[in-house]
Parts: structure tokens; sequence; C-alpha cells
């Protein structure tokens, strides 16, 4: 499914087009796609609204960051690496190896750094080529569409966890629990962390006390900051929902000495030295994160629900997820 032009998913902007497969060189594989995840992201970047960021780099571009597939052919320099594998793909295709950051493990904030399906060509399609160090191989225990989330959602709500210091008893309030907010519960409670789950949405809400929340507060019912002045304050706070109201209200519900974890953007209103708090952000994973979260997910640990559409649907899914129409996580099958 090709884009041409970015433009209003209502206009159908992702094309049926049949093209010529990849060729590799020789780091590369080619993997014959079985699942691709569709994120909200995915979205952004067709409509145009990261043209000011430079994305897409090309056109025209095939979306789709969250990929599994089976390895169809490989180049002479792979390692490690068989014909045959089941291997997934993440947001981070590439990475210079050789910058600051690559060489400190940090090689997702590299600046060379190549992003599948907005750098280069992704998944909505039947192949995709990648370098083999920056593909992961895919656990037995997983079905191809379950295993797509955890290329995206997965690896961010393991990332946004890890960076929260949980530990048992430990207060973590999640302010957004939609699908990445829905994973990032279920880890941060495998770390003996209790979760208080902040969202608007009264189904977020429904699910996230299904997941084992220790409690859910809707704020259009009550005062967030007075709640957690009741129980003492939470120990750090995690954000998912893209608001400047939701990152104070953050702030805000962390007792000194805390950690606020930004999976979004926006302007931080008051913050105050002598209460030492800490704002971290996070961005998409390292090779390292993804190896822990595959882990996890391994044991049986992770729990995603996806709904599975056909790969030509692409424009229907996109213009779903646009109303929130779609309940768990959505999945393209060629
Ligand atoms: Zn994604
Ligand atoms: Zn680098």
């Amino acid at each position: 499914m090709l884009l041409d032009k970015t433009s209003p998913i209502e206009s159908k902007p992702l094309r049926l087009a049949f093209i010529e497969n990849p060729t590799i060189g020789e780091e590369e594989i080619l993997v014959r796609i079985k699942a691709c995840g569709v994120c909200r992201s995915n979205l952004h970047m067709i409509e145009g609204d990261w043209l000011g960021r430079g994305f897409p780099a090309k056109l025209p571009i095939i979306p789709g960051h969250e990929i599994v597939g089976i390895v169809d052919s490989i180049g002479k320099e792979v390692k490690g690496i068989e014909v045959g594998d089941r291997v997934g793909i993440q947001p981070l295709y590439h990475a210079c190896g050789m910058c600051e950051y690559c060489l400190t493990g940090r090689e997702n904030i590299c600046k060379r750094k190549l992003i599948t399906g907005q750098s280069v060509d992704g998944g909505y399609a039947e192949y995709i080529k990648a370098h083999y160090q920056f593909v992961y191989k895919v656990p037995d225990s997983l079905s191809d569409a379950e295993a797509t989330p955890l290329f995206c959602p997965g690896v961010t709500a393991y990332k946004a966890v890890k960076y929260s210091n949980p530990a048992p008893g430990k207060i973590i309030a999640i302010f957004g629990v939609g699908g990445v907010g829905q994973v990032a519960l279920q880890i941060a409670k495998l770390w003996g962390a209790r979760v208080v789950a902040v969202s608007r949405s009264k189904n977020h809400l429904r699910i996230a006390s299904k997941l084992g929340a220790y409690s859910v507060i809707s704020p259009e019912e009550e005062d967030v900051v007075k709640y957690f002045k009741n129980i003492n304050y939470a120990d750090s706070s995690i954000v998912f929902a893209p608001s400047d109201k939701v990152i104070d209200q953050a702030v805000k519900v962390v007792k000194p000495g805390g950690t606020i974890v930004l999976a979004v953007s926006g302007s931080i209103k008051e913050f105050f030295f002598y209460e030492e708090k800490t704002i971290r952000a996070i961005v998409i994973g390292t090779r390292q994160d993804m190896r822990e979260v595959l882990k996890l997910a391994e044991e049986g640990r992770i729990n995603i629900i996806v709904e599975k559409y056909r790969l030509e649907d692409a424009n229907e899914v996109l213009r779903k997820l646009k109303y929130n129409e779609i309940e768990s996580r959505a999945v393209l099958q060629p």
C-alpha cells in the first residue's frame, strides 16, 4: 500500500500497487511479511502532520513500522539469521553505529538513524528488506499478529515503565490508558508496582481495572491532584496523553524526589527545584530494550489484544483509528 502524497485519510491516500521486491545488500535480509501493526504515528505521517519534521523522507513510500515476517533470503555477510527464521522489525530501522549515541547503546537517538516506514519503505507490503543487525527473533509462543505490537507500543511502554523506577509497592500514575498505557500497566505490575490509571475514557478505565489497576480515576469526576494528595502522592508518573494540562498534573501528583516520564511532547508549566523531581523523556526502543520486551513476552507476561484486517483495507483501518473506532490494536495481514 503505497503513499504517493500526504493527505487526509478520508481521501484514501494509500494505493494498492504492484512493485518489484527490494534487492538486498550483503548485510541485508529480505523478509516476507506476515503481519504489520497500524500505529497512530502512521496516520500522522500519511496526513502530513510530520512534514515539518521531515517525514515522509521520500515519496512514494510504504508506511508501517511494527512488522513480523519470515526471512526469505539473506545477503553474503549476514550472521546469526537463517532463511526461514521468524523475525520482527521495529521503528528503529538503522543507526550509524559510530556516533556518541550509538557507541553508548542509545542508538534510538542517533542523528543519522532511519525510521521504518518514514525514512525508508515499511511494512504495509508483502516484502521488506532490513539490515540483519536491526531485526529480532520472535518467540514461538506468540502468533504473528500478536507479536507485531511488541515492536512499537510494547517497547514504548516497556521503556516508560523502566525509567519510572518501578519497585514492589510503589505507586505509579499512568495518564492515558489506551493501547500503550494498557501495556505499561501490565509491565509495571510485573515489577510489583501499584498502578493508578487516569483517563477520560470510561472504556479505557474499565479495561485498566480488568488488567489489575490499583485504582482508576476519571478527571471529569474527580480532582486528580487531590486524589493523589490523599494517598500521599505517587512515586512516579508516566504520560501517554498529549496534553499540557495532563503533563502539569503528572508533575504535581508525584512526591518530591519522584520521576515523571514523558512519552509525548508538551510544555511544562511549573517546576520547582526544591522538590528534586526528575523529568525524563523516552522515544522508541534501542535494540537492547527490544530484546528485553521480547523476553518478557516469551514468558507470557504481556498480553496485547489485536484485531486483524486485510492489507488492502489499510485506508479504512486508518480512518477507523482516526475516529477511535478501533478497540484494540489493528494489524494488517497481506
Ligand atoms: Zn508505532
Ligand atoms: Zn549513530
